[in-house]
This record gives structure tokens, C-alpha cells and sequence, in this order.
């Protein structure tokens, strides 16, 4: 049974469609990229999968259930993209993730993640690669079955986001579903095993090896853009 299964999903926001037909299927164990350039719909997609927003067309499928019957969103860990938004936030990483276990009540199963030495900063003071972790700390909480990030690379420097993509990929290797939102084609063919290319409509998706050629080719020039940003 596929972790998620979307047919002819459709969502618009009053005229602006962002998604259109668009049948995906990430099966348990995947490690998916999902990728297109920047307005092509990824995160009003997430945001479908996770009841955010309803579409007005389509079928959501989560384990098998009807997105609307599924209840247990404790299986579902999602980091969101604006870390920025909690920049504000005057706790400690301790103090949110007490916060947090008390609303997930379940167990731990944070302790690769080398979050000691900043427990007790606060939040906003934490470097992009920290906040990364802390963020993954309180997914974990949940002990999900399917972890979707999205660009959680964004404003983090190289080494700090090889080891985030480590430790993502440790977590896949045990299993957990991850569902990796980006717009840099670098990320997927180094790190995803499948991929899924929107542009408000599946352009393609399958075997990263077998993809992310043809990926580059029909986005190439944003790509190049995006990592040149990256790089200065
Ligand atoms: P991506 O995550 O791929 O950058 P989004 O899903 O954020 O793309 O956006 C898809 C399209 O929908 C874009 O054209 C965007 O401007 C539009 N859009 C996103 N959110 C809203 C919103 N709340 N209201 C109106 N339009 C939106």
C-alpha cells in the first residue's frame, strides 16, 4: 500500500490555478524529491497532503485512508519552509520541545540529532543549521512513519546541510518515508532515490538515476540561476 496516493488533484487559489491534475504516488520507504521551480505548486501541494488547504478536485490517499478520514497526523512529521516566522519564539530548544512532547506524547527518538550542546539557547539565537536540527527534533517527536521538508536547506551553509541530509538519510535507511521539497536539482540527484518534477502538472516522475538528465533539462536554466544565488 503507497504511503501516499493523490489522483487528479486540482487546487486553486480564487483564479490562480497552482496544481492541475496532478497523480502522484510515493510508496512507504521512498526518499522523493519533489521538485519544480519556484511557483510551481510544492507547497500547495504539501499543503493538500496535510489538510491545510482542500482541494476542490481530486483524491488524497494517506496509508490507504481518504486524507479527510485520516486521523492519525502523528504518522505525518512536517518542517515547514519560514523558520523565519518562529524567529520571534522566547523559548529554549528544551522549552519547545517540553511544549511539543506534551501535545505528541510520545516517545523520543532524538538522540542522533547532537542537539546537547544548544539545548538551552534560545531558538531565535540558533544558527541556520541548528534551528534545521532543532526543527527535525521536534518531527521526531512524533516518531512519524513519513517526514516531508520543505527547502530545508534555505539559509544553511554547506557542511551544516551535508550533515542534515546524513542524518535524513539515516532515517530513511530506518525506514521513514521522506518526502524532500526543493528546487535544486543538485540536492535530488545526490540524495533522493525517486523524484517527482511539478510545474503546476506532473512533468515527470520516477528513478532519480533515470530522471534527474531530464530534469535539468527542462528546468536547466533555473536551476543554474538558483545556485548561483546559493553560492554568493
Ligand atoms: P512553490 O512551493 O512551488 O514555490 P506554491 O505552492 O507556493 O509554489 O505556489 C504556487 C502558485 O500559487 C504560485 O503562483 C503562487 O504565487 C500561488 N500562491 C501560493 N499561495 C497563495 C495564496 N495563499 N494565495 C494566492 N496565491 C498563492
Amino acid at each position: 500500500m503507497p504511503a501516499i496516493d493523490i489522483e487528479n488533484l486540482s487546487f486553486s487559489y480564487g483564479d490562480k490555478q497552482a496544481l492541475k491534475d496532478v497523480s502522484i504516488v510515493v510508496e512507504e520507504g521512498d526518499f522523493t524529491g519533489l521538485i519544480g521551480p519556484n511557483g510551481s505548486g510544492k507547497t500547495t501541494l504539501i499543503k493538500n497532503i496535510l489538510g491545510f488547504i482542500e482541494s476542490e478536485k481530486g483524491e488524497i490517499e494517506i496509508f490507504g485512508e481518504k486524507a479527510m478520514d485520516f486521523s492519525d497526523w502523528n504518522r505525518i512529521g512536517y518542517i515547514p519552509q519560514h523558520f523565519e516566522e518562529d524567529k520571534q519564539f522566547p523559548g529554549t530548544v528544551r522549552e519547545l520541545l517540553e511544549a511539543n512532547r506534551s501535545i505528541t506524547g510520545s516517545t523520543e527518538n532524538i538522540e542522533s540529532l547532537d542537539i546537547d550542546s544548544f539545548l538551552d539557547s534560545k531558538f531565535k539565537d540558533l544558527s541556520g543549521g541548528q534551528k534545521q536540527r532543532a526543527m527535525l527534533a521536534l518531527a521526531l517527536q512524533k516518531n512519524p512513519d513519513i517526514l516531508i521538508l520543505d527547502e530545508p536547506s534555505l539559509g544553511v551553509d554547506v557542511e551544516a546541510q551535508e550533515n542534515f541530509y546524513n542524518l535524513i538519510k539515516e532515517l530513511n535507511d530506518q525506514g521513514t518515508t521522506i518526502i524532500l521539497v526543493t528546487h535544486d536539482i543538485g540536492v535530488v540527484s545526490e540524495h533522493t532515490d525517486k523524484v517527482i518534477c511539478i510545474n503546476n502538472s506532473v512533468c515527470c516522475q520516477g528513478k532519480t538515476e533515470n530522471l534527474s538528465k531530464h530534469v535539468e533539462e527542462v528546468y536547466g536554466d533555473n536551476y543554474r540561476l538558483f545556485h548561483h544565488m546559493h553560492e554568493h
